[in-house]
This record gives C-alpha cells, sequence and structure tokens, in this order.
C-alpha cells in the first residue's frame, strides 16, 4: 500500500483511508476502493483508459473463477439480465476477460459471453464473498473461489448482458486508437466521405472505436485542429502533416490519461488510482491555452460540449 502513496495519492485518498477507518466491518483488501468509490465520486465518465483499467483489474480477479451466483439490486438491470440468463452463468468459469472500444466481454467456458458497458457511472468493486454490499451495487457476481464482483453504478445506466453460446456479434467499430491498425492511412479512408465537423466525426465508434467526448477534445488540441474542420477536409493530398497530428494526438491523449500510465506501470491489481487528471482543455473554459496563451472556448457540437482554442487550433 505505501507503494502506492508514494506514488502520488492525493488528498482525496488519505480521506478514503479515514472513512475506511470509521467504518468497522470492512476486511477486504478491495474496502478501500469500495469506500473511495462510492463516497468519494472524483471519476468522470470512464472513457477507454478508465475501461481499459478496469478491465485489466477484472482480468486479474476473475480470470480462471466458476461463477457460483448472478444477482441484480435495479429493475433496469434485471430487465437486461433477466432470471433465465442469471441462471445460465452459474456454474461457468471465466474464460477470457477482453475489451473492445469501451465493451468489457466475459467469455465463459461454453463460449456464451457477458457483455458490459459502464456508461455514465459504472466501475468495479471488488469483494469477498459475504462483505457487506457497496453502495449503488446493481449487479452482483460471487464465485466459488469467494471473490464478489459488483458493478457499483449511481446512475444506474450501466447495462449487464448474457449472450448465448455462438450469438454474440460486435457492433462496427473502427480499429483500436492504440493497436497497430490505427495508422493514418485508415484515418484517412474513415474521414473521407464524412464532411461532418472531425470532432463529432471522431466521437463515431466506426471512425475509431473507444475515443469518447473528453479524448476527443484533448486529441484536436494536441494536434492543433479546430474541432470544426470538415473531416473529410483532413484527408487531402496537402493534409497528410495535420492527419498525422491528429493520429499522434488521440494516442497521445490516451496514452498520458493517468490509468493508461498505471495500468502501463503494471499496477492493475484492484487497486484503486487517483491521480488528478490535468486536462489541456477539456472542462477549462475561460483558462488560458498552455500554448499560446489564448482563452479556451466552449461550445455545443452534436449536443456535446467542445473545449478548444480559438487561436492556436485551425
Ligand atoms: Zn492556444
Amino acid at each position: 500500500m505505501w507503494r502506492f502513496v508514494n506514488e502520488g495519492f492525493g488528498i482525496d485518498w488519505w480521506l478514503s483511508l479515514f472513512v475506511f477507518a470509521r467504518l468497522p466491518s470492512r476486511r477486504s483488501p478491495y474496502a478501500v476502493h469500495l469506500t473511495r468509490f462510492t463516497l468519494l465520486p472524483i471519476q468522470a465518465v470512464p472513457e477507454l483508459p478508465e475501461v481499459e483499467f478496469a478491465a485489466r483489474r477484472l482480468r486479474v480477479a476473475i480470470l480462471g473463477h466458476t461463477l457460483a451466483a448472478a444477482d441484480v439490486f435495479h429493475p433496469s438491470a434485471a430487465r437486461h439480465l433477466p432470471p433465465a440468463h442469471r441462471k445460465a452463468l452459474v456454474g461457468r468459469q471465466v474464460s477470457q476477460v477482453e475489451r473492445r472500444a469501451k465493451i468489457q466481454l466475459l467469455h465463459l467456458d461454453d463460449a456464451s459471453v457477458l457483455e458490459v458497458h459502464f456508461r455514465i457511472t459504472g466501475d468495479w468493486a471488488f469483494a469477498q464473498v459475504g462483505d457487506e454490499a457497496p453502495r449503488f451495487e446493481r449487479v452482483r457476481l460471487d464465485t466459488r473461489e469467494g471473490l464478489r464482483v459488483s458493478l457499483v453504478d449511481s446512475r444506474a445506466f450501466a447495462v449487464v448482458r448474457w449472450h448465448a453460446p455462438g450469438t454474440f456479434v460486435l457492433p462496427d467499430l473502427g480499429p483500436e486508437p492504440l493497436g497497430d491498425d490505427f495508422t493514418v492511412d485508415a484515418l484517412r479512408d474513415a474521414l473521407a466521405s464524412r464532411r461532418a465537423p472531425i470532432k463529432p466525426v471522431l466521437l463515431d465508434q466506426r471512425v475509431v472505436a473507444g475515443v469518447g467526448n473528453i479524448y476527443a477534445s484533448e486529441a484536436l488540441w494536441l494536434a492543433r485542429i479546430s474541432p470544426e474542420t470538415p473531416a473529410s477536409a483532413l484527408t487531402g493530398p496537402r493534409q497528410t502533416a495535420r492527419l498525422t497530428r491528429l493520429r499522434d494526438g488521440i494516442q497521445e491523449a490516451l496514452r498520458t490519461a493517468p490509468a493508461t500510465r498505471y495500468y502501463n506501470s503494471g499496477i492493475h491489481d484492484g487497486s484503486p488510482y487517483d491521480e488528478p487528471q490535468d486536462w489541456r482543455v477539456y472542462d477549462r473554459e475561460g483558462q488560458a491555452c498552455a500554448r499560446c496563451g489564448s482563452r479556451i472556448v466552449r461550445y455545443v457540437q452534436a449536443g456535446r460540449s467542445t473545449y478548444a482554442c480559438g487561436k492556436c487550433q485551425r
């Protein structure tokens, strides 16, 4: 634990220890995480780095375990995971935990699949069977090995669905932004026929999988490209430098996220991370651009907040 403290936990981490210390019945090593998630929600909507981090924690915790029970604690969760599907999970062994875009997939030993979307506020909480339930628990998976994995979700928009063996089909997704397939040529092909502004186009999962609202703004700032630039205008013969900056910007924005740094450093064993994110433009309306000093502006594109510097993003 001291190792993590030394690596930069802030005041809310210490506060969470204080809260934890005041709750008498929490003995699980994961209880600190449950406590700080439910009482001190500092995390924004989980984007790709957070979902990757969550999937890795889940994989470390549950891979090879056999499910003993599946329960739901919210009408929405019950609708997506009806009794017959919960029953089908019992006795199945988790053979793989995979992430594609922001979808987590638990592959089970009968080739059925549990599909998980965190949506707005979902996260995993890990404990032992019999521990006190975390706040906002919506779905619970108990394993024969004694692990309890809870989907905690204050807004209750998360979705957990079971798919019978051989029936799961992934939606049409573009390349993973940090994968080898996300080349400048692939990005050019995906944007060539799109005349809409680049920012909302980047949110289309068929262009690049898993880039959400925050990282689209951050990437465009890094690339010095205006969010209003028509996507197809970046695909012309003289645009390769800009397009390369965009591809690199998307990757840099994701690679420098705290969650990415944590899992790249090997810390994905159920421990929390709560390094504050220093956004470059996101949520910084009115503040000075770190590159040119102009004020960062906020406006709405396709119903979503966009943040940008009006001077150095062209
Ligand atoms: Zn600027």
